[in-house]
């Protein structure tokens, strides 16, 4: 679904992605890994192109994105494509991001209405289904303060599945919940994993990698520095760096 090719990014001059390549083909999960900084969150904006970048290919679906102008002055060149690729890759953060004046239902159902015009009836009802897919169908009336973290991050993916992305990407979504919140979460993105979808998850619980993803891949400092399959990667490690980080997060 979403393919990169030697992706270079930079803030002014630091340098956060040098040069990263990862494909996720349909009904994959992979799970990107690395320390603090090492430009995980960065790749994945750059995935929806929420990032712009300075070098190299990003591919929805075999399509290339079209670009204009050069190093800092690079863009994604077609809007159609960019709404395109952002509605078909649903993004659910750290922190939920849900309107606070809106109710759980309306959060759900605001970007099918609003960005893809769908019809209200229809939206409506799969909002509803979602929700109760998540776990909360019950809370379809109420308003996001009232909802426990792990409820709302809940609410935040039937948000993102009401949009029927091509793939859902993750950032960090269980890290600002309490333990026993964070399992509901990530029970829901198993199920999700079970069910075939396309995810790319960053995450720093290495259990969720090791149990959902088909490939792991472990940044450092904006390069790859090991990949591959969640036996080989957690059983045996390579480098020594990954070796390193693994222990460190134990
Ligand atoms: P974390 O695990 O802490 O979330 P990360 O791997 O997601 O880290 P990124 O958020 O991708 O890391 O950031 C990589 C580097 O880019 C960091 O050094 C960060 O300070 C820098 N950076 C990120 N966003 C910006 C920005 N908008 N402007 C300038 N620098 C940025
Ligand atoms: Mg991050």
């Amino acid at each position: 679904v979403i393919q990169i090719k030697n992706l270079h990014k930079a803030y002014g001059a630091l340098e956060v992605l040098k040069g990263v390549s990862l494909s996720a083909p349909k009904g994959n999960v992979i799970s990107l890994i690395g320390s603090s900084g090492s430009g995980k969150s960065t790749l994945l904006r750059c995935c929806n192109l929420l990032e712009d970048s300075q070098q190299g290919e990003v591919l929805f679906k075999g399509e290339p994105v079209t670009w204009k102008g050069s190093g800092h002055a690079r863009r994604p060149s077609d809007p159609k494509q960019v709404l395109r690729i952002r509605t078909n890759l649903s993004m659910v953060f750290q922190q939920f991001n849900l309107w606070s004046h809106m109710t759980i239902l309306q959060n759900v159902m605001e970007a099918p209405l609003t960005v893809l015009g769908r019809d209200r009836a229809e939206v409506e009802k799969s909002a509803r289904g979602y929700l109760e897919k998540v776990g909360i169908g019950d809370k379809c009336d109420v308003y996001p303060a009232q909802l426990s973290g792990g409820q709302q991050q809940r609410a935040a993916i039937a948000r993102g599945l009401c949009m029927e992305p091509e793939a859902l990407l993750f950032d960090e979504p269980t890290s600002a919940l309490d333990p026993e919140l964070e399992q509901e979460v990530v029970k829901v993105i198993k199920d999700l994993a079970n069910e075939g979808r396309t995810m790319l998850i960053v995450t720093h619980d290495m259990k969720l990698a090791a149990d959902v993803s088909d490939h792991v891949i472990f940044l450092h400092q904006g390069l790859i520095e090991e990949e591959g399959a969640p036996d080989a990667l957690f059983g045996a490690p390579k480098s020594e760096r990954l070796r390193g980080f693994l222990s460190a997060t134990h």
